[in-house]
């Protein structure tokens, strides 16, 4: 999060620079020193922050820095009537993102002391003529509008790393874990089956090995394609990792997921994929009624593939999912 502050931040601080050089002929060299410091100062948290044990205090320490030096722009400014003490309020953006509402709280409270000190103790000086707080809160404004688009951005990128297989765009063994309890909750309502497919990749050391790791990369990422093309809009499909994938089918038994699983496995054998033969051998597995006890039904379908393996891989392999009294009762 803090290295993707990186440029914004010195965008912002950038639109910051030219308002007070804007000013220099009404206040004077000295903010603009006071900015060369304040970026000074988060040089030199970035350079110690890689190598310090507890970077979130170098963090914080150089964000209360600029608070101040911000502060002293203000007093140079004039006092408590400068515009310039709505800059104080663009670093406070940054807060939630960083730090949750805790900090954003304490951070609050340190920047309105620091308001308040520059109230008491300094007395107002001149305040600058009116074009230039014109100047100071247009900059404010551009500066709040850089910081708060890049921590949008920052957060939905997080959000899609986080769940997105960047391979091959598939779902991830993430989104998965997130996915399974809803689909339990569903099938309690609905009483409909759940099925699933566990699919891996025949051989696929030997397609690294002889024909290097680009080469697998392209096949996975073909493989992944051509799956997801077989299957419906609803169906779900993730890599879990390596050259395993899963694909979920609701409302589908476990002979639906057969007839689905044979079908992916002539998608993948149908044609060469990157002038290689390449097949996949399929376990498949289902629930019963309301209950989608999703640790029973994938173990059984790693069961199956493993029996799928064992028979000469290419193959799809079905296997059981015992039901005992308390899912009878329920379904
Ligand atoms: P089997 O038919 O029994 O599944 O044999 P296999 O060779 O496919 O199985 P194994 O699990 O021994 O090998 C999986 C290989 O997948 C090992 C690794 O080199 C390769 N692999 C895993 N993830 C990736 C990846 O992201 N890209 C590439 N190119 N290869 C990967
Ligand atoms: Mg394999
Ligand atoms: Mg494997």
């Amino acid at each position: 999060m803090d290295d993707r502050l990186k440029r914004p931040r010195a965008a912002a601080f950038a639109i910051l620079g030219l308002a007070v050089l804007s000013s220099i002929p009404v206040s004077g060299a000295m903010p603009v020193l006071l900015l060369i410091v304040a970026v000074l100062g988060f040089a030199l948290v970035d350079s110690v922050r890689q190598r310090v044990e507890a970077p979130e205090y170098a963090i914080v320490a150089s964000w209360m820095f600029a608070q101040v030096v911000i502060a002293f722009a203000v007093v140079m400014t004039g006092g408590i009537d400068s515009h310039a003490a709505f800059w104080l309020a663009i670093p406070v953006v940054t807060l939630p993102a960083r730090f949750g509402i805790r900090g954003l709280a304490a951070g609050v409270l340190f920047t309105a002391s620091l308001l308040l000190v520059v109230t008491l103790v300094i007395p107002a000086g001149d305040p600058a003529p009116d074009a230039y707080k014109t100047i100071y809160l247009v900059a404010a404004l551009m500066a709040v509008a850089v910081l708060s688009t890049a921590l949008m951005r920052s957060d939905l990128d997080h959000r899609t790393d986080a769940v997105i297989d960047g391979l091959t765009g598939m779902l991830n063994r993430r989104a998965l874990a997130q996915r399974l309890d809803e689909l339990a909750a569903q099938a309690r309502i609905s009483a409909l089956p759940v099925s699933v497919i566990v699919a891996d990749l025949d051989h696929f050391k030997q397609v690294n090995d002889l024909h290097g790791h680009a080469v697998g990369d392209a096949v996975l990422v073909d493989v992944a394609y051509r799956l997801r093309k077989e299957l419906r809009a609803f169906d779900l499909a993730y890599r879990l990792g390596g050259e395993e994938f899963l694909v979920v089918l609701p409302g589908a038994d476990a002979h639906d997921g057969v007839v689905i699983a044979e079908r992916l496995r002539e998608a993948v054998a149908a044609e060469p994929i990157a002038g290689l033969d390449i097949t996949m051998s399929f376990g498949v597995a289902g629930s019963h009624g309301a209950v989608f006890d999703h640790e029973r039904v994938l173990a059984a379908a790693d069961a199956a593939l493993y029996e799928a393996k064992a028979a000469g891989r290419d193959r799809v392999a079905i296997g059981g999912v015992r039901r005992d009294s308390a899912d009878l009762a329920l379904a």
